[in-house]
């Protein structure tokens, strides 16, 4: 069987090591474009704001709208949000790709992501993911995984997916009549329990291995 992974907060610790930074970065341009704000008080209102947000989009677009920005301004912080991570340090997830292998000898691998391109092609290199691995990758945009389910079902039929976001990731399989797994890791932590579109619900990947005995 197929088994799908989500990219951001499944794979890799997007919420933990990346967003913060980024966020970071966003205010710091928004700062440099004009926006009146201290640095360090916006630090902490972003990151204070970034705990419960569903989208780091999001967190920008509230925090302009909080120190009374433009659109102008907004439009930097959304902006500088997509743009490559340069000189961000990561923890390589080296355990990863020899999990993934140790699947691969029974199953076949995909990785559907939502995002912008660049920056998502960039996250696989920066935590070092072996492509080998995998037979598809597809970035699609945000929001708009339905698609690459229904292509995938046809390929290779019905399919097991992991993900952290209930509705973004698992729904649509769901729908489709694929096997979903919950992931609580980054911000699917806050997500809501026993679902009626999750089948099994994971804390980390690895616990993977014991849904797959089940089905
Ligand atoms: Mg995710």
């Amino acid at each position: 069987m197929l088994l799908v992974f989500d990219l951001d907060d499944t794979l890799i610790p997007t919420s933990k090591e990346i967003t913060p930074k980024k966020l970071d970065f966003a205010l710091k341009q928004m700062i440099d474009s004009g926006l009146l704000f201290d640095f360090e008080e916006g630090r902490r209102m972003i990151h204070q704001m970034n705990e419960s947000a569903r989208r780091s989009k999001e967190v920008i677009e509230e925090f302009v709208l909080r120190a009374e920005g433009s659109d102008y301004h907004k439009e930097v912080g959304l902006r500088a949000l997509d743009e490559k991570t340069q000189g961000i340090n990561v923890t390589p997830q080296i355990d990863l790709n020899d999990f993934l292998k140790i699947l691969r000898k029974s199953h076949k691998l995909a990785i559907v992501t939502g995002g912008n391109k660049e920056a998502q092609e960039e996250k696989i290199d920066l935590y070092q993911i072996d492509r080998e691995l995998f037979d598809e990758i597809i970035i699609e945009e945000w929001g708009q995984k339905e698609r690459a389910y229904t292509k995938l079902k046809e390929k290779f039929g019905p399919f097991l997916v992991v993900g952290d976001r209930i509705i973004n990731d698992l729904s649509g399989a769901k729908k489709i009549g694929c096997i979903t797994i919950h992931i609580r890791q980054g911000r699917g932590a806050f997500e809501p329990k026993n679902h009626p579109d999750v089948d099994f619900e994971i804390e980390t990947i690895k616990e993977l291995t014991r849904v797959l005995e089940r089905i």
